[in-house]
């Protein structure tokens, strides 16, 4: 096992990855742009490093500064957290050059992953159903068109190293397809560098359901069931919580099988999401995201399994410390992503914290790098905080939602909490009838 680990992140995901080492008898080394000299990770943390300057160009995505930093502090491994290197298998390359350990999946993996065409192929050929769409790539307006004849309006053109909801353009007929295919193309071009963009049918209806799946990288891998994330505002997360009140066992069941089959086929190892669309009983597979999620605690919670640990055990060549019939679902957990921003504009609203209570109780669990008198910077994510709540029932996980909602003050910044406050009176909402529409037709009619 290792003895000290770096964690290249901040905020709560690093917390997060520091609770894990401290319980595992491992040491934490914190990283920190200048902006953060102050934050939490980084008074938690055993040690830390300043890599830089307030621009995560220069500082949390700066590989050579991240390096040295483990070269300074002697720390064997690196968690990538979630955003920033987490995805990037020029970093995982860099890192084996170096012997320092990436926590996460293979080079390999993330590389076949991150590039949506690819994956969306490999993952056909490892039998997970796909939303219907172009074979690969479609290179001029023809090839569009006669890809959209054949599956059908309305169609999303989507770029193939598209992410964090970027780089999607809805046709609805022939007349909008070129203007949508080109736009598409310099959109992504200008994002990612990348102007490859591909087809699929358009769904209209669905759900957002992802599997969480976890190898050990030598053949074995399980799941642990779905998180339903379909409440989302410009196809980016609000709310998510597992189990998803639209799917049964069955399904689960079988989904999860060729979800872990998949991954066990590849010798994948660690926490991967593979993220599909649902509707009328059917899964279509739209991407997989080769690291931890945001939303991993509420799979925590009704599995109660430790991912980050799971994740730093198979890392150091240690075998995963259960097999799919160990995993057992334990009520209902639900989780709400607090950002620091102003509803309904939802601009950033970043500055400093003058009276912060986190709630607390039964079934409780606020994840959150926040205290008071603690200035947010406007660097970065507006991620404050996550609410998770776990109940016997979605019942009792929504009214303890409620009621831990109203025992969190955050002043001094505006936060998304008057959101969820409202949603949490919204009859769809309570008996968990939304698809992934339904949270920008609501702020629409209530705001727009
Ligand atoms: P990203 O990598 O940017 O998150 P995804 O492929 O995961 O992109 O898609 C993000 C969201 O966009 C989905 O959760 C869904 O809301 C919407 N979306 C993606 N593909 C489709 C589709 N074929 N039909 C309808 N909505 C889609």
């Amino acid at each position: 096992m290792f003895d000290k680990i770096l964690i290249a992140n901040r905020g709560e995901i690093a917390l997060r990855v520091i609770r894990a080492c401290r319980e595992m008898g491992i040491a934490s080394v914190a990283v920190h742009s200048t902006a953060d000299t102050d934050a939490m990770h980084v008074r938690m943390a055993d040690e830390s490093v300043c890599i830089g300057p307030p621009s995560s160009t220069s500082s949390y995505l700066s590989m050579p500064a991240l390096i040295s930093a483990c070269e300074i502090t002697g720390a064997q491994a690196i968690h990538p957290g979630y955003g920033f290197l987490s995805e990037n298998a020029g970093f995982v390359q860099m890192l084996e050059d170096h012997d320092i350990t990436f926590i996460g999946p293979r080079a390999e993996h993330i590389r076949i992953m991150g590039d949506k065409i690819t994956a969306k192929d490999t993952m056909k050929a490892l039998g997970v159903p796909c939303v219907p769409g172009s074979e690969g790539g479609v290179n001029d307006v023809e090839d569009a068109k006669r890809v959209a004849a054949e599956i059908g309006y309305p169609v999303i053109i989507k770029a193939t190293a598209g992410g964090g909801g970027r780089g999607m353009k809805v046709a609805q007929d022939e007349a909008g397809l070129e203007v949508a295919f080109r736009t598409a193309r310099s959109e992504a071009k200008a994002a990612f560098g990348n102007p490859d963009v591909y087809i699929e049918k358009y769904l209209q209806r669905p759900r957002h359901i992802e599997i969480q799946v976890f190898g050990d990288g030598k053949g074995r891998a399980v799941h642990l069931g779905e998180r339903d994330c379909s409440l989302q505002r410009r196809h980016q997360k609000v709310l998510e919580e597992a189990p998803g009140p639209s799917i049964t066992q069955e399904q689960r069941d079988r989904i999860g099988a060729i979800c872990a089959d998949a991954v066990a086929k590849i010798g994948y190892a660690g926490a991967g999401t593979i993220e599909f669309l649902f509707e009328d009983g059917e899964f279509y597979f739209i991407e997989m995201n080769t690291r931890l999620q945001v939303e991993h605690p509420v799979t925590e919670a009704i599995f109660g399994v430790d991912l980050v640990r799971q994740q730093i055990r198979v890392a150091a060549g240690l075998p995963m410390e259960f097999q799919q019939e160990d995993l057992k679902i334990n009520g209902h957990s639900i989780e709400v992503r607090i950002n620091a921003e102003k509803v309904p504009s939802f601009s950033p609203c970043p500055g400093k914290i003058t009276q912060y209570h986190a709630p607390g109780g039964l079934g409780v669990r606020m994840d959150s790098a926040l205290y008071q008198g603690y200035s947010i910077p406007p660097y970065y994510d507006s991620l404050i905080g996550k609410l998770i709540v776990h109940g016997r029932d979605r019942d009792e996980a929504l009214a303890r939602l409620s009621r831990a909602l109203g025992e969190l003050i955050v002043d001094g910044v505006d936060t998304t909490v008057p959101l969820f406050d409202a949603l949490l009176q919204e009859p769809d909402i309570l008996s968990g009838n939304y698809s992934i529409h339904w949270l920008e037709r609501w702020l629409a009619q209530h705001f727009g």
